[in-house]
């Protein structure tokens, strides 16, 4: 069972209802241009606690942080959309793209994890093939999974949970 999106933000201290919908976040949002992430359409639906849940636009936010600087009400709205997402997870809800990084973190410890191309260019550059992270280190690589186990990141990420779909909107 869900919380209502306007309740959660509340309860969280994002205060969505004073927007004005003047459109700032939107004009500033670099995500935007390349996605079809209104900023100012995910304030609205919240603020209307609309299922804001299910829309696919709620993981083209790649956190900058810019409209958040810009908002004239000094509204919270990247914070804010970290909350609907994180609550989009416990309600297994995810795309299947985030699902693919989550599975990488548990298994290399990165999101982002090394490959072929990085390790030939560090080579090149004189450096170590690996950095000095979990991929040189098993032990801490371990240590990693079990944080992820005990604070129940990989059953939120791994269980039967539905995908958003192209059309989730
Ligand atoms: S910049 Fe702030 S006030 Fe303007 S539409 Fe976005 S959230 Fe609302
Ligand atoms: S934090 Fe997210 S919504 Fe805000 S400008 Fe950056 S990408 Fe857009």
């Amino acid at each position: 069972m869900s919380t209502e999106p306007v309740k959660l933000l509340e309860e969280e201290g994002f205060s969505y209802l004073t927007c004005i919908q003047c459109g700032t976040c939107t004009g500033s949002c670099p995500s935007g241009r390349y996605t079809s992430l209104n900023t100012r359409r995910i304030v609205l639906l919240a603020r209307r606690n609309q299922d804001v849940y299910h829309d696919r636009d709620l993981w083209m936010c790649t956190t900058c942080y810019q409209c958040q600087e810009r908002c004239p009400r000094g509204i919270r709205i990247a914070d804010g959309i970290l909350t609907l997402r994180a609550e989009s997870v416990h309600m297994g809800l995810m795309l299947p793209e985030h699902r693919k990084v989550a599975g990488l973190m548990i298994e290399k410890g990165h999101a982002v994890p090394i490959n072929d191309d990085g390790r030939a260019k560090r080579k090149e550059l004189g450096m170590d093939e690996l950095p000095e992270t979990v991929h040189k280190d098993p032990r801490a690589l371990d240590q990693v999974k079990k944080l992820l186990e005990v604070t129940g990141f990989i059953q939120l990420v791994t269980d039967e949970g539905t995908e958003i779909s192209e059309e989730g909107q």
